[in-house]
């Protein structure tokens, strides 16, 4: 008797045992994935602080994370974006940009629709979105080198400035400065995929502040493009700071029509910590003119606006 009480208890042990450890590692697998997937990066991106954030993309889940995306995407890759997510200050500060930027678009609540999301000029931070199930229609692949060998939509660009991506990197190779893409366009289901899963990970109050929620991101623009050195190291991670491609691209990417869109001590202005790495494209004068003044889009846009 005593024996089959036994085997029957050591029975039901095994059982909670195997249970406990199937949990367990389902638990952990999902997390690995998470942190090795995309992470952040384009995180960076973009979060806005009001929006509820699921409304717009609602959409399609087809857009799964492929393990492949996740490092170079930088904004999604692992490596490399896991640095950006510390912006921290992201949100506070955006507040403080957007006052009187209403004139740009349909504003609701703090939250302004930009009214011409095909401008080059267009201003996209976490007050201003683009209008729902926005998508470029002329994305391209810019012809130069990436980190990463996938034909993927990450590489693409508006064509205007994939053109001028190109005219970027060729410069800088006759400087001796070797360039190499990370990440650029990401559709709004891309970063619905992303920003969800940072959600889900981390919780939502600390996702928004390294994440940028869908319809939010620059990226989603076709005029963002992060960049890094041909080996990859440091692709959108703060060291890629003070790099001598960091540097070139300091000195030159206005050249070209880029900006550094998130520069060092702006954070109160754009909401996003220092991004050596985040390029964006705004045609030549433009981005000439915001280069000479220090500025930063917000500012510049601030400055301009009329009526
Ligand atoms: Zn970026």
């Amino acid at each position: 008797m005593g024996k089959v009480i036994w085997a029957a208890l050591i029975g039901v042990a095994l059982v909670i045992g195997g249970a406990y450890v199937v949990l367990t590692s389902q638990g952990s697998s999902a997390d690995d994935r998470l942190q090795s997937g995309d992470s952040v990066s384009d995180t960076t991106q973009d979060s806005s602080n009001s929006e509820s954030s699921n409304s717009p993309a609602d959409q399609q889940s087809q857009e799964t994370d492929k393990p492949g995306d996740s490092a170079a995407s930088s904004d999604g890759g692992s490596s490399s974006e896991g640095t950006e997510k510390t912006d921290s200050n992201s949100d506070a500060s955006a507040g403080s940009t957007d006052n009187g930027q209403a004139a740009n678009g349909q504003s609701s609540g703090s939250i302004v629709t930009v009214s011409d999301p095909n401008d080059i000029g267009v201003l996209v931070n976490k007050t201003h979105r683009l209008p729902e199930g926005y998508a470029p229609d002329d994305l391209v692949y810019p012809d130069v080198a990436f980190i990463f060998d996938d034909k993927v939509d990450k590489r693409k660009m508006r064509r205007e400035a994939a053109d001028a991506l190109k005219e970027l990197f060729d410069a800088a190779d006759k400087d001796g400065i070797e360039l190499a893409g990370v990440s650029g366009y990401r559709s709004e289901s891309r970063q619905k995929t992303l920003f969800d899963n940072y959600v889900k990970r981390d919780g939502e109050e600390a996702a928004v502040r390294y994440s940028a929620r869908p319809g939010f991101s620059e990226h989603q623009t076709g005029l963002a493009m992060d960049v890094s050195g041909k080996d990859g190291k440091c692709a959108a991670e703060d060291c890629f700071a003070g790099t001598d491609e960091a540097n070139w691209l300091a000195d030159h990417a206005q050249e070209y029509g880029f900006i550094i869109r998130y520069p060092e001590d702006k954070e109160s202005v754009t909401g996003y910590k220092y991004e050596a790495w985040h390029l964006r494209y705004v045609g030549v004068d433009l981005a000439e003119l915001i280069h000479a003044g220090g500025l930063t889009l917000e500012e510049y846009s601030a400055q301009h606006e009329t009526s």
